[in-house]
C-alpha cells in the first residue's frame, strides 16, 4: 500500500486516518474498490466494495464546503 505520502500531502491526520480505515476489507484484508459520484453540487456519495467478498462495505454521501 503506496499512496500514504500521497495522502500526507492532501489530507489532515484525521481524514489520513481515514481513509486508511476504509482501504481494505475488515474481513479479508483486501484493498476496496472505492468509487465516488457526485450527488449534487454539496454531496459526494462514496461507495466501497470488496472484490473478495462481493460485499458492499460502505456507502455514505460527504459534504463538501
Ligand atoms: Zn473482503
Amino acid at each position: 500500500m503506496k499512496p500514504i505520502q500521497y495522502y500526507e500531502k492532501i489530507a489532515s491526520n484525521k481524514q489520513k486516518a481515514y481513509m486508511q480505515m476504509q482501504c481494505h476489507c475488515a474481513l479479508c484484508n483486501t484493498s476496496l474498490e472505492l468509487k465516488f459520484e457526485n450527488l449534487n453540487q454539496d454531496e459526494i456519495k462514496e461507495t466501497a466494495s470488496c472484490p473478495q467478498c462481493e460485499i458492499r462495505t460502505r456507502a455514505k454521501t460527504h459534504t463538501v464546503h
